[in-house]
């Protein structure tokens, strides 16, 4: 349920509210809005009385909230959320491109890459320095020495950096060096990593499940946000299909959906949905044209001597060209649809 309080309500009615449902056993969490303050009843088994709220000064109405997700969705949110990475504005109006290679492979191969896309003109740097790896026997990634790498280039660059946390155990250790902590399609619904970076003070970004739904995909970001980190970025990177044209199938749709249900921001990651090069621009302009909030692309300045994902990393030039491309896309996509911010 969330109990929306008048234009005009004082702190005090607001706190009297929160009080009110905290003494019946719930979870009172405030959300400020541009026009009001709502306040989201959460832990309730079972369904809450609205007259019980109704009748308290300040309170305009009390309405329940009809998908099991609550703070991730647009019903208690109805304004696009915006997560600021220092000073890089992701959602509403913004087009955020973050890139880099697969993985730190070394300093020399990060700042290389960095430093051309960077010019280029993406906005966050992307480089895995701990890996999720199908074999036990492929390239794991550098550990710390990578998140030490990842920390010269945006030293060096400007940029903000985006890095994995594979588990539980090497969280605080990402959490110090990146600025967004990513977790993996394959840890989507690993719980306790999920509460792990709801207690985090970094943004998250999240990426969509092998074959989640959208409903568990908005249920995991439900998790982060519950422990009280709003900085949430989804991410859609591909489905498990039957299709082996590519290494995943890109699920576009899910894109207007999610944001229909949510007011969180939403990228996607062509390079993993596509696992060739030569699909990834075009999954990027599909991507912008159907409202995504940013995208995340493999680059690498010599792909095929790259440790991991160098059939679909894109050559430096391309993403040039892919950037050109798809600023004129969303050009016309806010000139049809307005931008937001
Ligand atoms: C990645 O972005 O480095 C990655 C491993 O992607 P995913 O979790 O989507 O497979
Ligand atoms: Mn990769």
């Amino acid at each position: 349920m969330l109990v929306v309080m008048d234009k005009k309500a004082t702190a005090e009615q607001v706190d009297a509210a929160v009080a009110l449902i905290e003494s019946r056993g719930y979870t009172a969490r405030p959300i400020p809005g541009g026009q009001r303050v709502a306040i989201c009843i959460l832990h309730n088994h079972g369904p809450v009385d609205a007259s019980v709220f109704l009748g308290l000064p300040g309170v305009k109405e009390a309405i329940p909230v009809t998908h099991p997700y609550k703070l991730v969705s647009r019903e208690l949110q109805p304004e696009d959320s915006v997560v600021d990475v220092r000073g890089v504005r992701i959602g509403n109006g913004h087009l955020t491109v973050m890139a880099g290679p697969c993985a730190v492979e070394s300093e020399e191969q990060a700042l290389t890459i960095a430093r051309l896309v960077k010019k280029a003109g993406a906005h966050l740097f992307r480089g895995g320095a701990f890996k999720p790896r199908t074999s036990p026997y492929a390239f794991q990634g550098l550990g710390e020495e990578g998140l030490k790498i990842l920390a010269k280039v945006r030293e060096e660059t400007g940029m903000p950096v985006v890095t994995e946390a594979i588990d539980h155990e090497v969280f605080d250790l990402v959490e110090e060096y990146a600025d967004v902590v990513q977790i993996g399609a394959r840890n989507m619904q690993n719980f306790s990593l999920l509460r792990r970076a709801g207690r985090s003070d970094k943004p998250i970004l999240l990426k969509r499940g092998l074959a989640a739904t959208i409903e568990e995909w908005l249920m995991a970001a439900e998790y982060i946000m519950e422990g009280g980190n709003t900085g949430v970025i989804l991410c859609e990177r591909g489905v498990r299909t039957f299709a082996h044209h590519s290494r995943n199938t890109l699920d576009l749709s899910a894109i207007p959906v999610v944001r229909k249900e949510s007011h969180l921001p939403v990228i996607v990651d062509p390079s993993h949905a596509a696992g060739r090069r030569n699909q990834v621009i075009p999954l990027s302009r599909g991507a912008v044209a159907v409202g995504c909030h940013g995208l995340m692309v493999e680059v690498h300045h010599q792909p095929e001597r790259a440790l991991s994902d160098g059939a679909q990393s894109l050559f430096p030039e391309q993403f040039e060209d892919l950037l050109r491309q798809i600023k004129a896309i969303f050009e016309v996509y806010c000139r049809a649809n307005g931008c937001g911010e």
